[in-house]
């Protein structure tokens, strides 16, 4: 039995995360100081890959005296966790306006957007990358400490930053969104946000705020973006998503007689489609263009017009 109905991008980290390692500086300071160590590498938030092209990308991995040599402070590290071998695999996040693989990682590959290179690396990498970006997001977010604005410094293997005035400790967020597709016997409802890419319709989607469960979420954005009364609210799969810092829970939302209408705040138009138009949609032979398929929107989308939702 797989851990989850649909395995989506981002994903599927393989690292054991080993958290009770993060608490032991001096085995932290070990395989940082040890040659087979493997370091992922990001710059403002780009990871560094390489044999970028038709055949996909790799992420580029350097040596931790390397990654050493070229990370200027303790703050730039975090630790991934262990690979099959028992490894230790770091990640570095390096800042500046210079770009290291002109100078320090000149070879190493390039740099590049992790939204943009995910479908092209194998899953298992854009899901390790995933993991290193959110940590970092947090990281440049939470320099400075919530409660009483000093400095903070990072501790645990970078995974908790703690004041140095106040000791107040900080943890990595990750905020929820729920992403949902309503439906109505045989027939979905998708949303358009003006913004989008002409064509493109999708899911529903929208942050929980405190003190609402995932159902009572989804029924609120349903409500909201499209002005219709959820039924039942079922659970099908979720996907971090780093950009910076959300979890995506992906849901099929029943809903009650109505057409609705879109908010003309979230969405511009909604539309109602059924199983084969979806399958046209999916299959670029209509109209509207559907979500991208690294996108939780498009693993909902399919899993309903396959029949295959659960
Ligand atoms: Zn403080």
């Amino acid at each position: 039995m797989p851990l989850s109905a649909a395995l989506n991008t981002f994903a599927g980290n393989p690292l054991d995360r080993a958290s009770y390692r993060r608490v032991d500086p001096e085995w932290i300071a070990a395989r940082r100081a040890d040659d087979t160590t493997l370091v992922a590498v990001f710059w403002n938030g780009l990871p560094l890959v390489k044999n970028v092209g038709d055949q996909g990308a790799r992420l580029s991995f350097i040596g931790a005296p390397m990654a050493e040599a070229i990370a200027e402070s303790e703050a730039r590290w975090v630790f991934l966790g262990l690979d099959a071998e028992e490894m230790a695999v770091f990640a570095i996040d390096l800042d500046g306006s210079a770009d290291p693989t002109a100078s320090a990682l000149l070879g190493h590959g390039q740099f590049g957007q992790l939204r943009e290179l995910a479908p092209q690396l194998p899953a298992q990498e854009a899901a390790m990358a995933a993991t290193g970006r959110a940590v970092f997001e947090w990281a440049r977010r939470a320099r400075f400490c919530g409660a009483c604005g000093n400095p903070t410094e990072p501790a645990e293997g970078g995974w908790k930053r703690v004041c140095t005035v106040c000791a107040h400790q900080h943890f990595p967020r990750t905020d929820p969104v729920v992403i949902m597709l309503p439906t109505q016997g045989e027939r979905c409802l998708l949303g358009r946000q003006a913004a989008w890419p002409p064509g493109r319709f999708s899911a529903l989607a929208g942050f929980m705020e405190p003190g609402e469960t995932i159902e009572e979420a989804c029924a609120r954005e349903i409500a909201e973006e499209a002005r219709l009364e959820t039924l039942s609210v079922r659970y099908h799969s979720s996907q971090p998503w780093p950009f910076p810092a959300n979890l995506m829970i992906g849901l099929f939302a029943e809903v009650a007689p109505g057409d609705g209408a879109p908010d003309q705040t979230e969405l511009e138009a909604v539309r109602w489609f059924t199983r084969p138009e979806i399958m046209e949609v999916l299959a670029g032979r209509h109209e509207v263009k559907p979500p991208p398929p690294s996108a939780i929107a498009h693993t909902l989308i399919r899993a309903w017009a396959e029949g295959s939702a659960g």
